[in-house]
């Protein structure tokens, strides 16, 4: 097919192109192992001479179907599958990091990526520099240091709502020879393609809208094949060099554009092993059918929720970055034109009791921890997943504590606000 496929179209037949007489539907294998006649077959396949499946840990052909799906929604070269978004965002980072590195991050990211990147991988010993998004790009630009190996943000962020500027961030890290990596969650790539921006490597965590039905948690890296790291071999070793671990193959030389793909997944996965299990890569398929129908509603009945919070006294702020006015709404506009996303956040003029209050009238939605998926929820951070702070250290952390955050799900969006008035009464 000389055309590029329409999105719709992927969501629906990419990844999984059976032959005469195989399943239509993506079959799941369900099996760690896969035969070979030789041993010497066996054996290339360990060397890397030649591709196929030995064992799931390191691949499997459901998975390898599901990526070949997202890789195509981003408009990639290469794409894994990971256990969670949290193994995805680890492992784009580990591939090209090692301890005495350093990266650079949006502040503005989701807290459990905030905690690896500022905890758990400086045990490691990479450390990292957090930044203002809005900030100037002349005062970014100090955050770099000599061993700066990536930078890294989310399209639009979890659950702050601040939409990146990409061309500025990709401009950033050009400048100083690194990649880009987004974290795509929220936009999806229905709404936004972030390596049309800039980006060399897009993450997931596919547990969200691309699952979007709660059933199964997941993640995935997407690499666009673009940056060039013989041009900076220096600072990425591992990519340009000989790997002993597997008989001194140079992945840049023998994989192309699939070298930090191939590496992440001959290394990280070999010996850390977060690999997604094929049934839940099987029921992602199915939630990814249907994810170019779901995001726009999803999209609509936020837009008229946001709106209508906007219009009510006893609200005090909404942020939704397709609300007219809203701090980001031009950014939107520009990297998201179609969309943003379900997730909006507001605060009551009453302040953190009144949401507690509130929430525990909502009939139609769920006080959950999750968010992105076809049903409305709703959580309070102060009194949730930041409730050991106190208002002060709150505010410090960028959280209001009267910050309600509300995932728009997909049913009638007159259910939802009538929901949402009764609670208010
Ligand atoms: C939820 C989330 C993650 C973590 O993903 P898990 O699948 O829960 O591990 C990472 N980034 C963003 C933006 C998220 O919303």
């Amino acid at each position: 097919m000389s055309h590029r496929q329409s999105l719709d179209t992927i969501c629906i037949q990419g990844g999984w192109q059976p032959q005469n007489g195989e399943p239509r539907v993506l079959p799941i294998y369900q099996s760690t192992t896969f035969k070979y006649e030789t041993s010497e077959q066996m054996g290339r396949l360990f060397d890397l001479e030649e591709n196929g499946y030995f064992y799931t840990r390191l691949a499997n052909p459901t998975n390898d179907a599901v990526a070949e799906k997202i890789c195509k929604l981003e408009g990639g070269a290469a794409a894994m599958l990971t256990s969670s978004g949290q193994a995805a965002n680890m492992y784009a980072v580990l591939n090209i990091c090692s301890a005495g590195d350093h990266i650079v991050s949006a502040a503005t990211i989701y807290g459990g990526t905030s905690n690896l990147f500022t905890v758990t991988l400086k045990r490691f010993g990479i450390q990292c520099t957090l930044v203002d998004p809005d900030a100037p790009a002349e005062e970014l630009d100090k955050a770099f240091q000599d061993n700066t190996k990536a930078v890294f943000g989310e399209t639009i962020a979890n659950p702050a709502l601040v939409v990146l500027d990409l061309e500025k961030f990709a401009g950033l890290a050009h400048s100083h020879g690194v990649p880009f990596i987004v974290d795509n969650t929220f936009a999806t790539p229905i709404n936004c393609r972030p390596i049309e921006w800039g980006a060399d490597i897009v993450t997931h965590s596919t547990t969200k809208y691309m699952d979007g039905h709660a059933m199964a948690v997941g993640g995935c890296i997407v690499d666009s094949g673009n940056f060039d790291w013989e041009a900076h071999r220096d600072k990425f070793p591992g990519l340009t060099t000989p790997d002993d671990s597997y008989h001194g193959v140079v992945y840049t030389e023998k994989f192309g554009k699939g070298a930090y793909i191939t590496k992440a997944t001959a290394q990280l996965m070999r010996d850390m092993g977060s690999i997604q299990s094929p049934q839940n890569a099987f029921l992602l398929n199915v939630g990814l059918e249907t994810l170019h129908l779901r995001v726009p509603r999803h999209c609509d009945n936020a837009l008229k929720v946001a709106r209508y919070l906007k219009s009510r006294d006893d609200v005090a702020w909404v942020n939704y970055p397709g609300l007219e006015g809203d701090k980001y709404y031009d950014l939107a506009r520009k990297y998201m034109p179609d969309g943003t996303c379900g997730v909006i956040s507001f605060g009551l003029k009453g302040g953190r009791k009144a949401a507690a209050v509130f929430m525990d009238k909502l009939k139609l939605a769920a006080i959950v921890t999750h968010v992105a998926d076809a049903r409305t929820s709703v959580l309070h951070p102060a009194s949730h997943t930041h409730r050991q702070l106190s208002d002060e250290q709150l505010r410090e952390a960028g959280v209001d504590p009267a910050m309600i955050r509300l995932s728009v799900g997909i049913e009638g969006v007159e259910d939802i606000i009538g929901d949402i008035e009764q609670a208010l009464a």
